[in-house]
Parts: structure tokens; C-alpha cells; sequence
């Protein structure tokens, strides 16, 4: 029986394929998204999960901050099948007002997707998930999109994406030509041109060639475009990186993929190469050592919860990655921080915006889980057994905004909204050591505020005061001793919900100075 089960549990967890699509807004993560779902038939009609991003639609329960917006408040998950495997993308949303649940997101991922636009190269909201990505040491596949347009040349984007990110890259095709000149690809390992023809550039042809100086390019793209492309293949044969497996796992190398997703040119292509090369669910840490998926007891961790999806019902949803083992509806898990056996019983999934109920699920899966209110963020769930995975990171807030209760009779409801938000992990929040107690509120998206002001309302009865203090970084003290009048010249110490002393800074400047003048002194980015 139980031989039976790891067979099962080893075919469909090397089936799977769980990532996040990282990318700055307008990138075109939504577009590729879609091509990637209407080529696993998720999706029928082209422009749903378009559609979804322009205006949730009227049946959607999702909150009525996100609707107001038209912006997905946190992220979801979608899956298809494609090729005998199964994907499963998680949403990371892409917009200005990301939060700390993009963060966390990617700890759910085995992989990630970096799409950059040809013509802006690599931009801020890109640097940022892809450290968080570099420090999981996870693989980045990346896409560089919109090559219809004119673009930067792609040398001097490799070149970018080195010097900024810190990460090899090696191209596994290569544009011929560029913008109104585009006349297709050549694909580096299988030494064959995906031609883009049509007048719309509607139509895509595959011709295999003996290599990049086969004649038969000359007569399929000119002259012009055929010498530029052998120029530039010989160049990155001698000079750029060779493909090497290993590092591509070890997140040390980025195989980059060009393409047009609206134009949906390179876009199966890369999805079959991603797919191939792409990891299957990864081992997790936790207190029993490493947990590998193969493990027939179940286990999972909740990376994100989503409140008041039906502010009706104040209904929470907690998305939980499966770790190992199977799940099956209906199955008793212990929930090892409440110390108890819970019943999973309503799991949902996730396909484009419909949820649905799921059955059975396996590693790298992701399952909502109805909340009454007994989850938090980087809880455990074990099949028989106490393991805790490892804690989620914490990111260091970048926003700051001193908080105040509107009306002093409210104070109680106050106190217990700050908890519990706090606890759950939607603000990080902060007091002021001295006697007049000022309290701070720390985020990394100002999304994160607004959800915060929303629920107090909503959820605790309380109206709140923000003001937006001038405050960007915050760095944890440790120390042996605490001088607190060092830190009056260019900083304000404050103290984090364990009591752990914080610096804020306004500027780069002073906290630098700040650094200088007390070497002895650790600063940390987030909470030891
Ligand atoms: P997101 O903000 O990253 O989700 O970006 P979207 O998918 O919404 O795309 C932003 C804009 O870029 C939209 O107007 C898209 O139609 C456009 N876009 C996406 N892919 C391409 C492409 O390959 N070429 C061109 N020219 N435009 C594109």
C-alpha cells in the first residue's frame, strides 16, 4: 500500500511545475499569463485574464478595496496541464502597490519567470522579487518580451541584467532583427529559425537550418539581418556562457528566452524549454530535517491569507503549499501551532478565477483553505507528526506611517485590531521607546495601508489616523549595549512587536552615518 502511494506521490510530483512570474508593471506579465494559460486551454476566451485585471467583474467577491481599484489585493494561483505536466503559476501582482504577500508568494515557488521589456530593460519592481527569488537560490528563467517594438540591443541587455541583478545569463535564441524589422528567432539548441510572418505577424513558422550561417537564413531574412545574426552567434559562442544545467538550479545562470507575448511569437517554445528545464517541487526545511515531496505523510505551510474575500460572510481564505504527501478532502492534519487536529474540509483550487473545489492535491500545489480564523502566516500543517518548516522571511519595510485611533472611546478595539493585523502579518508595526508612545506602522507597498485602514474599519469598528512619515529604512539593532542617545542624531529608535530595538532612517546618508559612528554596532535589514 504504502509502496504504492510513494509511486504515485514520485510521478506526480515530477509532473509538477510551480512558479511566479516576476516583472516590473506593463512588463506584459497579464498577456503572458494568458498565452501561457490558452496554451494549456485553460482559458477559452483570449482577454479573460485581462479582463479580470481591467475590472473584476460583478460576481467577484473579492473585497471592496480590490474591486474599487480593479487590482488584485493579493495573490492567487492558476494551473493547467500542458505537455504531460502540471503548472501551477502563482499571481504576483505586478502593480505599484505590491505588498509583502508578493514577497512571501515567491516562497511558494520552485521558479520564477523574469519578464523584461526590451525597451526598459531591467526595472525596480524586477530588482526587488529578484533578490527575494537570488536569496532562495531558486532557478529564473527569463523573457524578454515586446521584441516587435524597438528595443535595446540585446547584448547591452545581458549585459544589464549582469551588471544589476548580479546573475549570468545565456540566450537560448537569439532576434533576428528587432521592431518593424523582426523577422523571427533562432533557436540556440535546436539550431532551427521560428520565422514571424503574416502582415499582422500573425503566423509562425519553424524551419530547421544546419546552423546560424545555413544560407537558407539569407533567403528567409535578407542579407542584411543574416549577417548580423552569424556575427552575433559566433560572438556569444566565443564570449557568452555556455549552457550548464547545474548552475541554471542553482539559480547562478538565467537561460533568456525573446519573444512578443502579445504577438504570442516564442511563447510556446519558451513554455516547452521551461517546462523541461524547470524544477519539480524542491525539498523543504523544516524541524525534521529536509521534507522531501516524496514523503508519503502529508505536510504544507500557509504562505498568504486572503480576508474578507466576502465581506458578507468575513470569510478568510489561507493558501497553503503542499510540502509532501497527499492531500485528500476531508483528511485530519494537526495544525502544530494551535496544538490540534483540524479537518481540511472545504480545500478549494484555483483555475484562472474560478475556484473550485479540490479533491486531491500533491506537492507544489497550492489549495485555499477556509479560515475561520485559525491560520497564520508560516503555519505548519503535518500528517501525524509535529514538523514546523522553516519561518518565512521577513522584508524590511520601505514606508512609514505613524498610526493613530480617531476616537480615544474605540482605544480597546484599536489595540485588538493592531494585534491580531500585526500577527497576521499585514503591517509590521513599531513603538517609540520614549514616554509619549508613538506608534508606526511599517510596509513595503502602500497597498498594505489602505488594506489596514479597510479592515480596522470593516472588521474592528475603529477608524484610524495615518500620516506618512518621511522615514525609508528601518534596521534591527543588535548590540550588547544600547546607547539610545547615539541614535537621536539621524535616526529614531523604535521597537518591533518582540521588543527588538529598530533604527528608522530617512535617508541612505543617515543611516550610513549612523553605521560609520557606531562600528561596533550590527544593523540588520530584518528582525535576528
Ligand atoms: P503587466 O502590467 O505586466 O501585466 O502588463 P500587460 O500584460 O497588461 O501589458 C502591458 C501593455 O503592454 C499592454 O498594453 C499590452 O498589450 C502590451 N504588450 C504586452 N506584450 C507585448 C508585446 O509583446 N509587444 C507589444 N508591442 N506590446 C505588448
Amino acid at each position: 500500500m504504502s509502496q504504492t502511494l510513494r509511486e504515485e506521490l514520485k510521478q506526480e510530483v515530477a509532473k509538477r511545475r510551480t512558479f511566479a512570474i516576476i516583472s516590473h508593471p506593463d512588463a506584459g506579465k497579464t498577456t503572458l499569463t494568458e498565452k501561457l494559460l490558452l496554451f494549456g486551454g485553460a482559458i477559452h476566451i483570449a482577454g479573460s485574464v485581462k479582463a479580470r485585471k481591467a475590472a473584476r467583474h460583478a460576481t467577484s467577491d473579492w473585497m471592496e478595496i480590490e474591486k474599487q481599484r480593479g487590482i488584485s489585493v493579493t495573490s492567487s494561483v492558476m494551473q493547467f496541464e500542458y505537455a504531460g505536466k502540471h503548472v501551477n503559476i502563482l499571481d504576483t501582482p505586478g502593480h505599484q502597490d505590491f505588498s509583502e504577500d508578493t514577497y512571501r508568494t515567491l516562497t511558494a515557488a520552485d521558479s520564477a519567470v523574469m519578464l523584461i521589456d526590451v525597451a526598459k530593460g531591467v526595472e525596480a519592481q524586477t530588482i526587488k522579487l529578484f533578490q527575494v527569488c537570488a536569496k532562495r537560490g531558486i532557478p529564473i528563467f527569463t523573457f524578454i518580451n515586446k521584441l516587435d517594438r524597438e528595443g535595446q540591443n540585446p547584448f547591452e541587455l545581458l549585459e544589464e541584467i549582469e551588471r544589476v541583478l548580479g546573475i549570468r545569463s545565456v540566450p537560448m535564441n537569439w532576434p533576428i532583427g528587432m521592431g518593424r524589422e523582426l523577422s523571427g528567432v533562432y533557436d540556440r539548441m535546436k539550431n532551427q529559425v521560428e520565422l514571424f510572418q503574416g502582415k499582422d505577424h500573425s503566423e509562425i513558422e519553424v524551419r530547421p537550418v544546419a546552423d546560424y550561417n545555413d544560407p537558407r537564413i539569407r533567403e528567409m531574412a535578407g542579407d542584411y539581418l543574416a549577417d548580423q545574426l552569424a556575427q552575433d552567434l559566433e560572438l556569444l559562442d566565443v564570449a557568452g556562457d555556455p549552457f550548464d544545467y547545474e548552475k541554471v538550479l542553482a539559480g547562478q545562470l538565467t537561460p533568456v528566452f525573446f519573444g512578443s507575448a502579445v504577438n504570442n511569437f516564442g511563447v510556446q517554445t519558451f513554455l516547452e524549454n521551461f517546462l523541461q528545464l524547470a524544477p519539480a517541487p524542491t525539498p523543504r526545511r523544516s524541524t525534521d530535517g529536509e521534507i522531501e515531496p516524496e514523503r508519503e505523510k502529508f505536510s504544507g505551510y500557509i504562505f498568504k491569507i486572503q480576508a474578507n474575500m466576502n465581506p458578507a460572510h468575513r470569510d478568510r481564505l489561507a493558501f497553503l503549499r503542499i510540502c509532501s504527501g497527499k492531500f485528500e478532502r476531508g483528511m485530519s492534519v494537526r495544525h502544530v501551532r494551535a496544538g490540534k487536529e483540524i479537518k481540511l474540509a472545504q480545500p478549494q483550487q484555483f483555475l484562472a478565477q474560478d475556484r473550485e473545489i479540490v479533491d486531491t492535491a500533491y506537492p507544489g500545489d497550492i489549495i485555499g483553505l477556509f479560515d475561520p480564523g485559525i491560520f497564520r502566516i508560516g503555519d505548519s500543517l503535518s500528517e501525524g507528526g509535529n514538523l514546523v518548516f522553516d519561518e518565512l522571511p521577513t522584508f524590511s519595510p520601505e514606508i512609514f506611517s505613524k498610526v493613530s485611533v480617531k476616537n480615544a472611546l474605540k482605544q480597546k478595539q484599536y489595540l485588538k485590531g493592531l494585534d491580531q493585523l500585526t500577527e497576521e502579518g499585514m503591517v509590521q508595526v513599531f513603538r517609540s521607546a520614549g514616554i509619549f508612545e508613538d506608534t508606526y506602522l511599517g510596509v513595503v507597498g502602500q497597498l498594505q495601508f489602505d488594506v489596514f485602514e479597510y479592515r480596522m474599519k470593516n472588521e474592528y469598528g475603529v477608524d484610524i489616523q495615518l500620516a506618512r512619515t518621511s522615514f525609508q529604512f528601518a534596521r534591527w539593532i543588535v548590540s550588547d549595549k544600547i546607547d539610545p542617545t547615539k541614535f537621536r542624531i539621524n535616526s529614531t529608535l523604535v521597537k518591533d512587536k518582540n521588543d527588538n530595538y529598530v533604527a528608522l532612517f530617512e535617508n541612505e546618508y543617515a543611516m550610513r552615518t549612523a553605521m560609520e559612528r557606531m562600528p561596533d554596532v550590527q544593523f540588520l535589514e530584518t528582525a535576528p
